[in-house]
């Protein structure tokens, strides 16, 4: 694989980050995943423009411009010949002479931009979507600002283990009660029809996906709502899916044990599937 670092496009065994950076030390740092679907990337101006607030919430200085950033992302799809797959971006803040609690100064401690490709083969034609996913619900222990879209995964990770050893797919994590979302990706409910969301804060990520699956439903006259839901509001709904960048729509037919519906995936989520890969390529580039 040809990889990007710090300017230079590489061979991956060759590419370097300092053991001080602060990614590595304090998982001081921002990424994002866009899908590549058909060579092309999949609403790129909403991470990129989300890639700004999770840098700007830390107070991190961008390396490059938006555009550079594309260039980047086209470079690396071109030269690894990406057809379907993903671009995994990740920005850290640095490596410092020493560790050190307090920010380095972004003056002689320039960020670290690096970014991959990960091939996938058919990503869209995932036998998964046909199948539909289990979850178990977890607590949500994570830290309280969801919605920057920090590299600190390790919680996440356990969810998914937990998950693993239960013998399901993902984990949805309660917090007061109400889900908030799973280990990476947003949750939803569909209730007699309407399509159930929890509404954005600081809570969970406010995921691109989210924003154009809520808006393809809208243009459809689907119903939808955004607000809180508990998990045994969600084991009764008709049906049940997420949503990520790399998932797109995912329909869950099982939640901690019980079966949602007729336990296969149901037609709002996969008319959803539908719409969201079909509108999306649209305004691929
Ligand atoms: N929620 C969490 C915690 C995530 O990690 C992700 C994606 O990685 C999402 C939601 C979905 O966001 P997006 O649709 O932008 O991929």
């Amino acid at each position: 694989r040809t990889v990007y670092v710090n300017g230079d496009y590489l061979p991956e065994t060759e590419a370097k980050v300092s053991i001080f950076d602060r990614g590595f030390l304090m998982a001081d740092g921002v990424y994002e995943v866009t899908s590549v679907l058909g060579g092309k990337l999949i609403d790129f101006a909403g991470h990129a423009k989300r890639l700004e607030r999770s840098l700007g919430e830390l107070d991190m200085a961008a390396p490059v411009t938006s555009e550079e950033l594309l260039e980047i992302h086209r470079q690396l799809v071109e030269k690894n010949g990406i057809t379907d797959g993903l671009v995994y971006l990740q920005i850290t803040r640095g490596a410092p002479e020493d560790r050190d609690f307090a920010f380095p100064d972004p003056a002689t401690t320039p960020s670290t931009i690096v970014l991959f490709t990960q091939n996938k083969p058919g990503l869209a034609d995932s036998p998964a979507a046909k199948v539909g996913m289990k979850v178990i619900s977890i607590p949500d222990v994570r830290w309280h600002r969801r919605d920057i879209k920090t590299v600190q995964l390790l919680y996440p990770s356990m969810g998914k283990m937990m998950a693993k050893k239960a013998g399901c797919d993902d984990a949805w994590m309660i917090e007061d009660g109400f889900v908030t979302e799973g280990t990476s990706n947003n949750a939803y409910i569909v209730k007699g029809g309407k399509i159930i969301t929890r509404e954005l804060s600081t809570d969970i990520l406010h995921g691109i996906t989210r924003a154009a699956v809520l808006r393809f439903a809208a243009e459809a006259q689907m119903e939808v709502e955004e607000r809180n839901f508990t998990i045994e509001e969600a084991m009764q709904a008709d049906e049940a899916f997420i949503t990520s960048a790399s998932a797109f729509v995912m329909p869950v037919v099982e939640i901690d044990g019980a079966s949602l519906g007729d336990g296969k995936p149901g037609p709002v989520a996969a008319r959803l599937r539908e719409i969201y890969l079909e509108e999306s390529l649209k305004t691929a580039i």
